[in-house]
């Protein structure tokens, strides 16, 4: 099997003013930032909470189009400086941070919906489309694209496919992946693919397209994605459920939908901690006193006598399984009340700490009472707090893990990789993989070992480096140092 040709000790060309001349020949002058490290600063990092991923590009560039992105791609390769793609910066890896610097290229200039066809279920666009823009868009057709991330008002979807990322509604509708019918995409040698089109069925030759979906800017830039769409739900209700403990509310979801045939679109879940701090941090005043852990559902289709009744079938089975309570949201004012706690968790955590992590690992869901035990563990073992919330539906939990208030920073670099280290090691032995839809990036890459095995990371790396022979393209990132 072929070896990676390029490495973390990889020397890479820094831009010198002829490389700068023909950057700016390519995208105009107005199009580039150089030397100008208050505007550079935005591009340096993504969302990641807990500090340490961060650096500087020498340049950021905002092509218009695919061919100026084909240049930027071609005269990195043939100088041999490294190109970061970025979306819309809210990746949680590290992803589009430009670890060896160089360039960045913004895609936010590729912001077009280029066709939108009904008759095929399909709409293509450029990869710097804002994903909640496209569905505003898509909704005047009574059309939808379902899985988004619950960022969708800030993330693009270039890096939604780069990370296939999921979302609040994956239960019901899965990830991003699955509604990717084409992709353009740039190489990094600058040649140009075209995969799939239009067509919802296609085994023409090996299927290149997963392998692009979730490649975090590693092995191709995207510049063009046609996405399959569903018809937009015209009904929905939402429940939010309160139970004594964990056990008892993450026990009701499997039993949930083989007992009752109802598949939520979203069944997420927050345990004692995440809701207390942030009903305490928000003033909320739903009665979370008694509450353990909670459960909020959410239900759509197209006919509103079905939601309701589908709806009260889940009350009866979560009252039936431990539930002390129940609230409901059917209007949009009342819907955005449940789910409240649930979207201010991370701005409500980032307020007291400075050093926290959130992670992102996926276990098969049976597993999650497991491992929500195994965090409990950790928790003592290393003196911190771990809240823990997620994706119950599909077994994708956010463990985020606080330091004490006395910790200080060279604490917190030192213990974090050990809890880091036994968090992903227990989520192995449970048959689980470090990130379910956040992805390796640059944040992860180090533990990728604990729960890839060794020959599969070899087959990644030998097809980096078929597909990137001068590892120009996002280096540093998913795959370890050799
Ligand atoms: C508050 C909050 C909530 C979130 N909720 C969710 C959630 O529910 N589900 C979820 O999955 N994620 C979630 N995320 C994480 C993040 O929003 C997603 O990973 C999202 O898909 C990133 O999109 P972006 O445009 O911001 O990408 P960026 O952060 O800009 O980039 C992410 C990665 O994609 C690559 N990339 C971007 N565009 C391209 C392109 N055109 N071609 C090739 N590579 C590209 C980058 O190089 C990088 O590796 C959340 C983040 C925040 C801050």
């Amino acid at each position: 099997m072929m070896n990676s040709t390029h490495t973390n000790s990889t020397r890479y060309t820094s831009l010198t003013p002829d490389i700068r001349r023909q950057l700016a020949a390519i995208v105009g002058p107005d199009s580039l930032i150089v030397d100008q490290p208050e505007l550079l600063e935005p591009y340096s990092h993504d969302e990641i909470s807990g500090g340490g991923h961060t650096h500087l590009p020498e340049a950021v560039a905002f092509p218009r189009d695919e061919a100026a992105i084909r240049q930027l791609v071609e005269l990195a390769n043939r100088e041999r400086f490294p190109v970061t793609v970025r979306g819309g910066g809210t990746g949680l890896a590290g992803g589009a941070v430009p670890v060896r610097g160089g360039l960045v290229i913004a895609m936010e200039r590729l912001n077009r919906i280029l066709d939108i066809d009904p008759d095929n279920f399909t709409v293509t666009v450029q990869p710097g489309v804002i994903v909640k823009e496209l569905n505003d868009r898509l909704a005047e057709t009574g059309l939808t694209f379902p899985c988004f991330p619950i960022s969708y008002e800030r993330c693009s979807i270039g890096g939604n496919v780069a990370t296939n990322a999921g979302g609040g509604k994956a239960v019901k509708y899965g990830v991003t992946g699955r509604y990717v019918l084409g992709l353009r995409v740039v190489l990094p040698t600058g040649e140009l693919v075209e995969l799939g089109g239009k067509l919802q069925k296609n085994v023409t030759g090996y299927n290149l397209l997963p392998l692009l979906i979730g490649s975090e800017g590693t092995l191709g830039v995207i510049t063009e994605i046609t996405l399959r769409t569903v018809p937009l739900p015209t009904e929905r209700q939402d429940l939010l459920a309160l139970f004594p403990d964990t056990r008892s509310a993450i026990a009701a979801v499997p039993s949930l939908i083989a007992r009752t045939g109802i598949v939520p679109a979203s069944i997420e879940y927050l345990d004692r901690l995440s809701i207390q701090v942030t009903s305490r941090f928000l003033h909320d005043d739903l009665d979370y006193h008694d509450c353990g852990a909670a459960l909020i559902f959410s239900l759509d289709g197209f006919s509103a006598e079905r939601v309701a009744q589908d709806a009260e079938r889940l009350r009866a089975f979560v009252l039936a399984h431990g539930a002390i309570a129940i609230e409901e949201g059917q209007t949009p004012e009342r819907r955005e009340r449940l789910w409240r706690v649930r979207r201010n968790l991370a701005k409500a955590f980032r307020s007291f700490s400075d050093f926290q992590t959130c992670e992102d690992i996926s276990l098969p869901p049976a597993r999650l009472p497991d491992m929500l035990e195994e965090l409990q563990h950790i928790a003592d073992e290393f003196g911190v707090q771990i809240a823990s919330f997620g994706h119950a539906g599909d077994g994708n939990l956010h463990p985020r893990v606080v330091a004490p208030p006395d910790w200080t920073a060279a604490r917190w670099r030192r213990e974090l990789p050990l809890i880091l280290a036994a968090i992903y090691r227990r989520t192995a032995a449970l048959g689980g993989q470090l990130s379910g839809e956040h992805g390796i990036g640059e944040k992860r890459r180090d533990f990728i070992g604990l729960t890839v095995p060794a020959p599969a990371l070899a087959l990644m790396r030998a097809i980096k480096a078929t597909l990137d022979p001068n590892g120009i393209l996002n280096p540093d990132k998913i795959l370890p140092a050799d």
